[in-house]
């Protein structure tokens, strides 16, 4: 268990998203980056919105990023959360993948104290063999 209780639903890895899930599972964070650009680009996709281009390459990122938004969950979305809401959901905005906004929890912090603009740094949670979840922790060094 970690700040997702076991039973919720996990993403599916699909052809495009392959790449970010197998980085997870190391527990290095990527983003999918244009090689022919170098627009950034989230969630992964075949196709550059920038030129068109097919080309990419999966550019390991920092994992530090500021919340661009979130909000506090109070009514589960899945009966497994029934014991965990209230729950905070962040969107993160990477330092160093412009463009690149990523979901998460911030599992370290209170609800009350989840603001916009607040410094955060990825860490990990083991899910399953398949899945590593990329989450967020606060960034005090920030
Ligand atoms: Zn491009």
């Amino acid at each position: 268990m970690g700040y997702l209780p076991d039973g919720m639903p996990l993403p599916a890895i699909e052809t495009d998203s392959a790449g970010f899930w197998e980085a997870a599972k190391r527990h290095e964070l990527v983003a999918q980056r244009c090689t022919d650009c170098g627009a950034f680009r989230h969630p992964p996709m075949p196709v550059c919105y920038n030129c068109q281009s097919l080309n990419f390459e999966w550019a390991k990122v920092s994992g530090k990023g500021k919340v661009w938004n979130r909000i506090i969950a109070h009514h589960p979305v899945h009966p497994a959360l029934r014991d965990r809401e209230p729950y905070n959901v962040v969107l993160v905005d990477l330092d160093d993948a412009p463009g690149v906004r990523m979901v998460g929890n911030l599992i370290d912090c209170p609800n009350e104290e989840v603001k916009v603009g607040m410094p955060v740094k990825v860490c990990f949670e083991d899910k399953t063999e398949d899945i590593t979840l990329p989450q967020w922790q606060r960034d005090d060094k920030a």
